[in-house]
């Protein structure tokens, strides 16, 4: 993100807008998102055995649904239409990337991110690590892949807005790039 970007993010989490995103930004960023977060959050804990618990076995497309993306997104620059997730994350999902479209569907800085589509259902490892990611169990998504990479510290280097991360957080989803400060393209339902 640009000085002025991050300064306007500042701005809205209510710390120094001074352009410089250290601790107190990240702090701030982090308790912004979990107050927003419903709750009684009913996700689970991102740990495996409480992923198995609650989401059953991964790699499992027998939980998978699919659904109607309610805005036009695209997927390496094709048209997608629908996408497949986990069933309990459907409904979350959607209420997630309709208010999206509805509330920012006019601001094409947001919405070019969003309509980035880089998938749901995965079954493998966490990039770097040898624990499978939550998209194993088609309970992660993942938008506009090629400028918010695993190696792009958020939100210095990428680039995924925070109005997108709070749509997410409404509903009790953990955005990568705040809470992690990278992969700032991954959003999984989990606490
Ligand atoms: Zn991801």
């Amino acid at each position: 993100m640009k000085t002025e970007e991050i300064k306007k993010m500042q701005h809205r989490i209510g710390v120094t807008a001074d352009g410089f995103w250290g601790p107190e930004s990240i702090a701030a960023c982090r308790a912004h998102l979990r107050g927003l977060m419903p709750k009684l959050c009913e996700w689970p804990k991102a740990d495996g055995a409480s992923l198995r618990a609650f989401y059953g076995r991964p790699g499992d497309e027998g939980n998978l649904v699919s659904f109607a993306f309610p805005y036009p997104v695209f997927y390496g620059g094709k048209r997608v239409t629908k996408g497949r997730c986990h069933w309990k994350v459907k409904d979350s999902l959607l209420r997630i990337l309709t208010r999206i479209g509805n509330i920012h569907g006019e601001e094409r800085g947001i919405m070019e991110e969003a309509e980035d589509y880089g998938g749901i259902y995965n079954y493998r490892n966490k990039r770097g690590g040898s624990t499978l990611s939550v998209h194993a169990w088609g309970a992660a998504i993942d938008l506009d892949a090629d400028d918010n990479s695993f190696r792009e510290t958020w939100p210095v280097q990428a680039d995924m807005p925070l109005e997108i991360m709070e749509e997410f957080a409404r509903e009790g989803w953990v955005s990568a790039g705040a809470f992690w400060g990278y992969d700032a393209m991954h959003f999984q339902a989990t606490r």
